[in-house]
This record gives structure tokens, C-alpha cells and sequence, in this order.
């Protein structure tokens, strides 16, 4: 039994370590290092994050990491013991459940970012732990998991309620960490990527942007939500200005492109 926690501990910790490589300092060093300073056009908030900030996010990071370690473990007790929803044969329910519960804990999980994102904000007991991650600003790939403990506590609960309440196969409760994770990393880079016509377009307009997320960091008042636009959209807290900033930053990326062009046209 123990070698079995043992092993499972170690597992647990070479995945979250390769999903921090990946996500927070790949992507640091992706939009900062190699392909920043050929996209300043894309530049979300112009700021650079200080060297102290930098170091702050890494140690709440590792922090953070080793609260989720313990959750994981948490969670591990609770399937030996036979209390969760977690199955990890496949045939057991069929490829069409496998497919649908990842978008059932992906919906669940929109919902619950928002909801706890909300409270830390606009619940006074609360305020003070979330504002460690507000410290963030501009917010960096290492902001994803910067976090209070109390915070850390609070994501970190999600994985347990779902594996107590849906049927879920073991794979999805990883796979979708490193999305989980990605989407954050994107929400906290300087960098907008998406088309200038998101905003408007009939489906792609329910996602989020890097934008949104940024503007969360400089203004703190607004902008909730973490996939979707859905809930922010439903209860009003997208901030005012959201828009117009996203506007303004890919007005930047035509401006940048059509002078690109003249130039090469030599006009
Ligand atoms: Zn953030
Ligand atoms: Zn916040």
C-alpha cells in the first residue's frame, strides 16, 4: 500500500512539474524571449512585469503546486476507499459518456471559476487572498498558479467535488489540468492573438480573450469568467471598457500589418 502511494506521489509530482515547464516557463519564454519582441503590434497591456513580481509568482506557484499535490492525494485516498466517481475502464460506460463528461466538467468547472472568482472578489474575508493574485500586473504565464494558499484551496477544491459527483474517467481528471492550465497561461500573457472580428462573430463571440483576462489584472472590478463570456455576459460584470480595448489592440495589429505591407510594396 505504500510503495502504491509512493509511486503515485511521484507520478503526481513529475505531472504537475511537467505541466509548470510547459505552460509557465515555456510559455514565459515563448511570448517574452523568442516570439515577443517581433510582435509588439499584439502587445495587450505595455508594462513589463518587474523581476521581483516574476520571482513572487514562481514561489506562490510552487506553493500552489504542492497544495494541489496534497488534493491529489486527497483524492487518491478517496478512490481506494471506493468514494468517488472515478472509473478507469473504459468500456464501462462507453466512448459517447467518455466524450460528454469532459464537457460536463469542462461547463462545471466555467461555472465554478466564475462563481469563486466572484466571491473572492466581492466577499470582504475573501479579498485579501485572491489580491494576491492581482499583485500580478501586467500578469505573466507565471501568474497561472500564483496564488494565496486559501486560494490555491479553493481551485484545488473543484477536483475534488467532481470526482465525488461525476462520472469521470481517470484520464480526463489529467487532461484536463494541462488544458485547464493552458487556457490559463493564454489568459495571462500580454499578447492577443485572436481575430479582430471575435468580438462579433456569431459563435466564437461566447470566448474569452487574453484581453479580457488582462483587463481583470489593471482594473479588478470586472471580467470573471475563464473560457466563456457566458456568465460574465448573464450577470452584467463585464467591464465597460472591455470592448473598446479589444478594438484598440487589433486596430494596432491592421495598423502594424498595412504599413508592413506599403513598406514591402515599397509605397
Ligand atoms: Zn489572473
Ligand atoms: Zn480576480
Amino acid at each position: 500500500m505504500l510503495a502504491e502511494v509512493l509511486i503515485f506521489t511521484a507520478m503526481m509530482a513529475v505531472f504537475l512539474c511537467l505541466n509548470y515547464l510547459i505552460f509557465a516557463f515555456g510559455g514565459h519564454w515563448f511570448f517574452y524571449q523568442y516570439l515577443g519582441p517581433k510582435i509588439p503590434h499584439r502587445r495587450i497591456l505595455e508594462n513589463d512585469a518587474s523581476s521581483g513580481q516574476i520571482r513572487k509568482e514562481k514561489q506562490r506557484s510552487f506553493q500552489t503546486q504542492t497544495i494541489f499535490m496534497a488534493f491529489a492525494l486527497v483524492i487518491y485516498a478517496l478512490y481506494q476507499a471506493g468514494y468517488t466517481q472515478i472509473y478507469t475502464n473504459l468500456d464501462e460506460r462507453g466512448y459517447f459518456y467518455f466524450a460528454v463528461s469532459v464537457l460536463i466538467m469542462h461547463q462545471l468547472h466555467d461555472a465554478y471559476f466564475y462563481w469563486t472568482h466572484r466571491l473572492m472578489h466581492q466577499w470582504s474575508p475573501l479579498q485579501k487572498y485572491h489580491f494576491v493574485h492581482h499583485e500580478s500586473a501586467p500578469p505573466t504565464p507565471y501568474s497561472s498558479l500564483s496564488f494565496h494558499p486559501v486560494e490555491a484551496f479553493i481551485q484545488g477544491l473543484y477536483w475534488i467535488l467532481i470526482s465525488l459527483i461525476l462520472p469521470i474517467h481517470v484520464f480526463w481528471l489529467f487532461a484536463f489540468y494541462s488544458f485547464m492550465f493552458y487556457i490559463n497561461m493564454w489568459g495571462h500573457t500580454s499578447y492577443e492573438f485572436w481575430h479582430k472580428d471575435l468580438l462579433t462573430h456569431k459563435i466564437l463571440k461566447h470566448l474569452n480573450t487574453p484581453t479580457h483576462h488582462n483587463i481583470h489584472h489593471k482594473y479588478h472590478k470586472a471580467n470573471f469568467s475563464i473560457y466563456y463570456n457566458f456568465w460574465d455576459k448573464f450577470c452584467g460584470t463585464n467591464h465597460p471598457e472591455y470592448e473598446n480595448h479589444y478594438r484598440a489592440v487589433k486596430a494596432k495589429t491592421e495598423q502594424y500589418k498595412t504599413s508592413r505591407l506599403l513598406k514591402m510594396m515599397k509605397l
